[in-house]
């Protein structure tokens, strides 16, 4: 049996489709944004970043899709 070392899980890239829940916008969000993504129509801020993968605001923006 082989033993492959596995390397610490690369954080990949992504992009969200997310709607927020304030207002029910539809937003394109990056997982690795390094600046606080806000809803496009009212400015809730639905993305917080953490220094590495961002943290999409669960109470604040519904993750509808996974953009690749
Ligand atoms: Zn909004």
């Amino acid at each position: 049996m082989k033993r492959r070392q596995i390397p610490v899980p690369q954080p990949r890239s992504r992009f969200y489709r997310v709607i927020c829940k304030t207002c029910g916008a539809e937003n394109i969000v990056f997982s690795h944004s390094t600046y606080p993504a806000r809803c496009k129509v009212c400015g809730t801020i639905l993305v917080k970043p953490t220094g590495g993968k961002a943290l999409i605001l669960k109470d604040k923006a519904e993750i509808v899709a996974e953009l690749g």
